[in-house]
């Protein structure tokens, strides 16, 4: 694949952000083993870089995927694993499903702050005993009236501990474990950066041997209760959807 000038301008222009506003911080992030998401991301949504391939009513540039690859590239020039890995969960992880199968409303609330930076988002599939196997989660959503009340953990979740939502991947019903599974957006907060969900206790920040700026945690999940129409598609597809946006 060759890169055209328009590949080459984002380039320039992430490294100047990151050679400004990320590279001075990185010692001091990596250290605290956590970096101010809400911050960084709130910078990069103005300067348009966190919806390159997304929708262009939803505040991305609703350009090609090869522009993701070119800021991939580019991410390469910050000096740590952590905050590339954040940045990439926020725009290639927890978005496309949700930009792809998404409601009206929900690609309003979640889609398109995330896009601009106000919102910080995760994806929860992994489970203590369910991480290559994604089809073995237990975390179970039963209905009750108009909602989903959501019971369960998600362990090894990036950017869980400031995140305001997360996209996850929740059993839904019975029957073959392929089938039986659908994606909800879970808002974690009352608001961007508030106060956590009623049911949602984050148990634990996960230390790792490297990658330390990214917060890593393990989030419990107690009778949380979300509006069914939070759920992105239709039910009983969220594992294919997930393999999808993987
Ligand atoms: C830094 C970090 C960030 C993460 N962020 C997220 C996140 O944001 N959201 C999220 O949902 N998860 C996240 N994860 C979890 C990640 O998705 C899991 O670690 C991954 O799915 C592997 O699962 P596991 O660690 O349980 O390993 P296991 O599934 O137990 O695998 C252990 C080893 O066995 C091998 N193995 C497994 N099954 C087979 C098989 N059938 N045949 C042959 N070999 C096999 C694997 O290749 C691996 O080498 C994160 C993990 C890390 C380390």
């Amino acid at each position: 694949m060759q890169f055209t000038h328009e590949h080459r301008e984002i380039q320039k222009t992430l490294k100047r952000f990151i050679d400004e506003e990320i590279n001075p911080h990185v010692d001091e992030w990596e250290a605290a083993e956590i970096f101010p998401a809400h911050e960084v991301f709130k910078k990069m949504g103005n300067l348009g870089l966190l919806g390159l391939c997304k929708p262009e009513e939803y505040g991305g540039a609703g350009l090609d995927y090869s522009y993701s690859l070119a800021m991939a590239e580019a991410l390469g020039h910050i000096h740590c694993g952590g905050v590339p890995m954040a940045i990439g969960v926020q725009t290639d992880m927890c978005t496309p499903a949700l930009a792809r199968y998404g409601s009206e409303e929900l690609k309003r609330n979640f889609l398109a702050p995330a896009i601009a930076g106000d919102m910080v988002g995760c994806i929860g599939v992994s489970e203590p005993a369910a991480g290559s196997d994604v089809s073995g989660i237990k975390s179970v959503a039963r209905k009750d009236g108009d909602d989903y009340v959501i019971t369960g953990q998600k362990m090894w979740i990036t950017n869980s501990l400031q995140a305001d939502w997360m996209c996850m991947l929740v059993n839904t019903g019975e029957g073959p474990v392929h089938k039986n599974k659908s994606l909800v957006m879970v808002p974690m907060r009352d608001g961007p950066g508030g106060k956590l969900t009623k049911g949602i206790e984050v148990a634990q920040k996960i230390r790792k041997i490297g990658m330390h700026s990214s917060d890593t945690g393990l989030i419990y999940f107690d009778e949380v209760r979300v509006p069914q129409r939070y759920r992105i598609g239709a039910e009983g597809q969220g594992f294919i959807y997930q393999m999808q946006q993987f």
